[in-house]
Parts: C-alpha cells; structure tokens; sequence
C-alpha cells in the first residue's frame, strides 16, 4: 500500500498512515516495556504524611491537590489583560490528583466495578467545579509511564480546572457543531454508524459502549470509548452508561497491557467546557488513549502530520486478541 495522508473526522487533523516505514509491530512492543518501579520512597503511598492535602478519601482512591500547581486556587476570578500584543491573565483554577489506591494496580488490573468508581469520583469533581463561576473547562487525563510524562509511577490521574477554554477544545466543539448545522445530525454518531458497518476497526463493544481505533490514528495503537448513546458530557453519564464505559475501559486496557506489554500512554477525556448558560447538545463525549511508542519528529514538529508506522486495520487485530 502506498502511504496515505487521512484526516480525523473529529479533529480535522492529518495524519499519514505509511506502514511499511516498520516491517513488524514486534518491534515497536518489545522496545517499549513500562518497568515496574517499588513502592520505596512513593510519595502517594501516604499522600498526608507527604505533606499533600487530601481533599478526599476512601477505600478505592484519594484526591488530593497538586503540591506544584500549574492553576491553584483564590478568592477572585482572574482577569484578561493586555501587555502589548499578549492577552494574559493569572492561572488560577484547581489542579489535582486522583490516586488509585493499589501501587501496583492500573486500571487495567482494576475489576470493572473499581474502574467505575473512579470514573465516578471524577464525575463528581466536575459537577463540584461547575459552582465555580471562574473555571471554563476541566481537562482530565491519566499519563501512564515516563514517555506519556508521568513522573510518579503509582497509577493516578490529574484533574485541571482552567480559567479558559483550551483552544484544542474550542476546536473538537466547533467541528462537531458546524456538522451538525450542516448535517441536522451528530458527527460522532455518524462516525460510530459507520465503523459499526466497518466492522474493521472496533476493538470491543458491549451493551452502551464501543471501542475504535481511529481510521485517522495518529500514533499506533491508539483507541477511543464512546458511549454508544448520545450523551454531551461526561459528568451527565447516567451511572448505567457509565458502568458500560467502565466495561470498555477495562478490556480495552487490558487488552493493550497484554498484547502491547504494558505500554507507556495517555488517557484524555474529550468532553464540553462548563455549561455557562451555553448547549453543547450536538457534542458527544468520549475517552482517548493514546499510546506512546514512537517519538515525534522534524516532521512532525514541523507540520503537525503525524507518521503512523502501522495501518489502523493490523493494530485493531493486535488489540483484539
Ligand atoms: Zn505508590
Ligand atoms: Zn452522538
């Protein structure tokens, strides 16, 4: 097959898919084994006496603050100013951590009811924030391994709360909404429509969720869970559809741990800013996990086109397994 340039439905960007830059997959598995690292001198094994404020605890996970803000909390909203050509205002928002309890457990050894329970605790920070008239949009990740940035190994996600809008978002939002304008219909159903026909690309699925690789992935192994109902955001999951996430979340990772030899990743969640008077109904939220396997290049850098070693097709039957 000669390389293909293909650009994302969701996020207009381009990649191109040039499979024979790697002759096996192999290769790209074996380089990249996440190494276990003890439990020695792990400062969320006891966040407290660590000196972290911990806002919240229970059997399953602990949140607390970041001890190194990038946005901290204070009594004003922050203002847009001007200094010269700049727009700037002060970073001020929340930024915490959630812990999952076991040090050697990630969500993918988590059982499905575990998986639910954080995704559930993370449900209701964003419904918390939301009485907060300062904070536009919450982003909410999880960087597994030193590739994806993690720079603690005990499994943990982030929740930052930001005074704007990230501009990454504005866009998922605005491609979604002008198709929608356009089409009288949703562009992520319309997607799922689609590979559901497919059949070529969807790593799992049950009842209220299914996983996909992207027709477009930019980097190998890369995967989304959507609920296979509409719903605009993630913190107005029903606890049904998000019990079938919670599902999908499991198998699929651990999948991608068996199959890929526990891979260093990201996982995002894709939803709406805070509803500020303002409908998102034609957004459709969803969980991206990509993996980090290769290292992004000149080229990368440089257009913004990211190369992806394996055909889309061929990393589905890897995951599947
Ligand atoms: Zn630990
Ligand atoms: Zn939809």
């Amino acid at each position: 097959m000669l390389p293909q340039l293909r650009q994302d439905l969701l996020s207009n960007e381009w990649v191109c898919i040039a499979p024979k830059r790697i002759k096996r997959a192999n290769f790209l598995i074996k380089v990249n084994k996440n190494p276990k690292i003890s439990k020695k001198g792990c400062p969320f094994e006891n966040p407290l006496k660590s000196g972290n404020k911990v806002l919240l605890k229970n059997k399953e996970i602990q949140i607390i603050e970041n001890k190194f803000p990038a946005f901290s909390l204070k009594n004003y909203c922050p203002l847009k100013e001007k200094r010269g050509p700049y727009q700037i205002l002060d970073a001020l928002g929340r930024h915490e951590l959630l812990i999952i309890k076991d040090h050697f457990k990630n969500l993918s050894q988590l059982s499905p009811k575990q998986i639910f329970f954080v995704l559930k605790v993370l449900k209701e920070r964003i419904l918390s924030f939301k009485k907060d008239c300062c904070i536009e949009y919450v982003s909410i990740f999880q960087n597994w391994g030193e590739k994806a940035g993690a720079s603690v190994y005990h499994p943990h996600f982030q929740i930052i709360a930001t005074p704007i809008i990230p501009p990454f978002v504005s866009n998922l939002i605005n491609i979604a909404k002008k198709y929608y304008i356009k089409n009288k219909k949703c562009l992520h159903c319309y997607l799922l429509n689609w590979e559901k026909k497919e059949k070529q690309r969807i790593i799992y699925e049950n009842e209220g969720a299914i996983v996909i690789v992207p027709f477009a992935s930019k980097e190998p192994f890369e995967f989304r869970i959507f609920p296979k109902k509409h719903i605009v955001s993630f913190e107005e999951t029903s606890e049904k559809d998000l019990a079938y996430i919670s599902d999908a979340l499991k198998h699929s990772l651990q999948k991608m741990a068996k199959n890929l030899k526990d891979p260093d990743y990201n996982l995002h969640i894709r939803t709406t800013p805070l509803k500020k008077n303002k409908k998102y109904d034609y957004y459709h939220w969803y969980i991206e996990v990509i993996t980090r396997l290769t290292i992004a290049a000149g080229f990368e850098e440089n257009s913004r086109i990211e190369i992806n070693p394996i055909d889309p097709i061929e990393t589905t039957k890897i995951l599947r397994k």
